[in-house]
């Protein structure tokens, strides 16, 4: 049996899809237009590309989309400024500050500042404790969120199988482990093997699982050896090489070893095509969620 890739642009669409009909029902329904605002501090030309996708495809969508666009120069007290002035706003529903930010300014105090029910990246620590215990209402990180979307979408079954992680980082491999051992619905209800830089014998474990996931950030990391003939591949890493050949000098690569681990994985996700639509595709679907339950329309999070 051959490799099946996981096409993350058209199930990405799908899920478009059900958001633009959810904000033309809104609009139609209740006057109201669900708005996403997006925060770039600095010229990081990566994050300059990524709100530009971001913004194009709210507008696509139908959303209220603003960026605001701050100097690399921007202080923390400005930052926090800018942040309150769009948590009092009511015509944003959702707030993205684009990461990473310019290393002088501290994350994870403006995180902290932004309202939890406008934290469409789902890091706020009150959506982050709401993802652990698994309450419907949680504003789930996005990422994770678009793995869990493309695996089901697939036909993939999750219930009882091993699933191994490589990366517990605060974006992607700590939330992705909430959501895959968590119970269906809201999770994936996986066993869970989390690797990360200090596991020992990486390429024994990876061998054991029935869905293999790297969110590491380096390319080749995953060869053919490392994967259990017709496991599911997930490729979350995003790496650029150097391409001579591309007008960009670069290419965009995963942290697995493509054409080794075709020949032997079941199902495999391409980079670029893969879970990136999917973090976007999410951040939509939280947009519209967070505006929904603002307006006193969807299932809030969970109290007590
Ligand atoms: P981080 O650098 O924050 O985390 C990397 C993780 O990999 C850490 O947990 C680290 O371990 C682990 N790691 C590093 N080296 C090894 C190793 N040799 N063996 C096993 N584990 C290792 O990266 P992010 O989580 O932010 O991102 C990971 C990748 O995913 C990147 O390529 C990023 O670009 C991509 N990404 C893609 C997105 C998408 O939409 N497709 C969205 C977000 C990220 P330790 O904790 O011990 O340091």
């Amino acid at each position: 049996m051959g490799c099946q890739l996981i096409d993350g642009r058209a199930i990405a669409g799908q899920l478009h899809a059900e958001t633009s009909r959810r904000v033309a029902q809104l609009r139609r329904d209740v006057g109201l237009v669900p708005g996403l605002a997006v925060v770039l501090v600095g010229e990081d030309p990566a994050s300059i590309s990524y709100v530009r996708a971001k913004e194009k495809k709210a507008v696509e969508l139908g959303l209220g989309s603003w960026i605001h666009r701050m100097p690399a120069a921007t202080s923390q007290e400005e930052l926090l400024a800018t942040v309150d002035q769009l948590n009092r706003d009511p015509a944003v529903h959702g707030i993205l500050i684009q990461s990473p930010l310019p290393g002088r300014l501290d994350e994870r105090a403006v995180l902290d500042v932004l309202s939890p029910q406008k934290d469409v990246d789902g890091f706020h620590p009150v959506n982050l404790g709401r993802t652990a215990l698994a309450d419907p209402g949680a504003l789930r990180p996005c990422t994770p969120a678009g793995i869990l979307e493309l695996l089901r979408r697939s036909g993939i079954v999750t219930r009882g199988r091993h699933a191994v992680l490589l990366g517990r980082s605060r974006i992607v491999g700590l939330p992705l482990s909430l959501l895959l051992m968590q119970k269906e619905p809201f999770g994936a209800d996986a066993t869970l093997t989390v690797c990360h830089s200090r596991s020992v014998d990486l390429a024994g474990i990876a061998r054991q699982a029935d869905i293999l996931i790297s969110a590491v950030g380096k390319p080749n990391m995953v060869t053919g050896d490392m994967v259990r003939p017709g496991a599911v591949v997930v490729d979350v890493g995003v790496n650029r090489v150097a391409d001579p050949a591309a007008k960009s000098g670069y290419r965009l690569v995963g942290d697995v070893d493509f054409p080794a681990v075709s020949k032997v994985a079941g199902w495999l996700t391409p980079v670029p095509g893969g879970v990136g639509p999917m973090t976007i595709a999410m951040l939509m679907a939280n947009t519209v969620q967070a505006c929904l339950q603002q307006l006193g329309l969807a299932a809030p999070a969970t109290r007590g």
